[in-house]
């Protein structure tokens, strides 16, 4: 599987919005308010794009939130077209409670790839299990819990502190600061998803 090991704000960049890839910084030094242009582009793209190229960035971006290579992410949409309720609302459930990304969530990691790395090196464990598989899927009724190893790491606390003054822990989780904790109490509404785009031109790209 092929890891994106270059500069990530240039992803921002290329898409022309905040994708909060580096946790911490992204809230205060980001490079996107101080450098916004196209990266590699010495002028901007005249013309109108075409509609291709919408859904084609739609989906770039979202991938790129959630950090997934293509052929996972493309089964992730197949299987939300199958879905009895909206494909679009399926799939971006399924993102959000992946795990990696509800360790993010809790609040104990600021950026996606910090908490990845918590679950990969097994710091994580669903309902008292190891889990190290970030894409794991969280369901309600489970309890997501940090090591407690961690509790004294500096990252951790950081993140706590970021996560108090953003207050933008969703209320689908119970967070328990003193054990590192939350219980899922039930799947997230669609208010709650932290990616802001637009799932009908992710679909549409892949029914092409
Ligand atoms: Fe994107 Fe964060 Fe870099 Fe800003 S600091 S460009 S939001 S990754």
């Amino acid at each position: 599987m092929s890891r994106y090991t270059d500069a990530v704000c240039k992803l921002c960049r290329r898409e022309q919005q905040k994708l909060f890839l580096k946790g911490d910084k992204c809230y205060t030094k980001c490079v996107f308010e101080k450098k916004p242009g196209t990266p590699g582009m010495a002028k901007p793209q005249r013309g109108k794009p075409s509609a291709y190229a919408i859904r084609l960035r739609e989906k770039q971006k979202l991938r790129r939130m959630i950090q997934m290579n293509e052929r996972p992410f493309e089964r992730r949409v197949a299987e939300a077209s199958k879905a009895r309720e909206a494909s679009g609302d399926h799939l971006l459930r399924s993102l959000e409670l992946r795990l990696d990304n509800v360790v993010r969530r809790m609040g104990v990691a600021t950026s996606l790839r910090t908490a990845r790395q918590f679950v990969k090196h097994g710091h994580v464990r669903v309902s008292g299990r190891l889990v190290n598989i970030p894409s794991y899927a969280v369901k309600a009724g489970d309890v997501v819990a940090l090591s407690p190893k961690l509790k004294e790491n500096v990252n951790v606390k950081l993140s706590l502190d970021t996560a108090k003054k953003l207050s933008n822990r969703p209320s689908f989780l119970e967070f328990d600061e003193g054990v590192l904790s939350a219980k899922v109490l039930r799947p997230p509404e669609r208010g709650e998803m932290s990616f802001p785009i637009n799932d009908q031109l992710i679909i549409e790209y892949y029914s092409r």
